[in-house]
């Protein structure tokens, strides 16, 4: 099958057509990325910053680019003139590093706040403690360049269905227990960004608002 044919088949099963598709398109060409482009698609998502540069170089400017994997701080500033969303904010250091590059190219960076939901250690992320930390602290008010839209989560790479829409369940009621707080300013909670090829349509029951799929798309990589 195309990535077109994919593209039309995975739109067919969504729970919730309001959930945005992020087309994850790491290792894939360009013109993988061209193709996809030329089915409508405008969100795509890279995991590494070189790549996502390159990438972001050579192909249409209407495209937004989203950063979907664990980010380094020393690599903020090469995608912080374009990026549209930085999905895996997973430590208060890092959402600094954004802002001060945000605030170099005088821009607002949109962020998601990562959170630890799966039992691997092996995924980033915030816990509670962590985040009640983050949200008591008095500098987070003063961090003008960043805009935190929602939260993302990825759960435990099981096939033990009731697992996986548990983990969603709870990022699901973190946030809507993190909305009824008096939160900053730079805060706007309205997304999550939950699910994957595996388990996008479990976390399309469980809320999400948008789901960052590769593979059902592009291939295997
Ligand atoms: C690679 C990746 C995806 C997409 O994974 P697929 O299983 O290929 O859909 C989603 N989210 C993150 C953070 C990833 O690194």
């Amino acid at each position: 099958m195309s990535i077109k044919e994919n593209l039309i088949e995975i739109k067919n099963t969504f729970k919730n057509q309001d959930c945005l598709l992020v087309a994850v398109s790491k290792t894939k060409p360009v013109q993988a990325i061209q193709e996809a482009y030329e089915a409508g698609i405008r969100d795509f998502g890279e995991n590494k910053v070189q790549e996502l540069v390159e990438k972001q170089e050579q192909l249409p400017k209407d495209i937004r680019w989203h950063m979907i994997g664990h980010l380094q701080r020393n690599k903020v500033k090469y995608i912080a003139p374009f990026v549209h969303l930085i999905h895996g904010v997973d430590s208060f250091k890092l959402l600094k590093e954004i802002n001060k590059q945000g605030k170099k190219v005088d821009r607002i960076i949109p962020c998601l706040i990562q959170i630890h939901i799966a039992q691997e250690d092996s995924k980033f992320g915030f816990d509670q403690k962590e985040l009640d930390e983050m949200l008591d602290s008095t500098d987070i008010q003063s961090l003008q360049n960043v805009k935190i839209i929602g939260l993302m989560g990825m759960a435990t790479f099981t096939n033990d269905e009731p697992k996986v829409k548990a983990e969603f369940r709870r990022l699901k009621n973190l946030f809507e227990a993190l909305k009824t707080k008096n939160l900053p300013s730079n805060f706007e909670l309205r997304e999550i960004s939950m699910g994957m090829s595996g388990d996008y349509l479990l976390a399309q029951e469980e809320g999400s608002t948008m789901v960052r799929i590769g593979s059902a798309i592009f291939g295997s990589r």
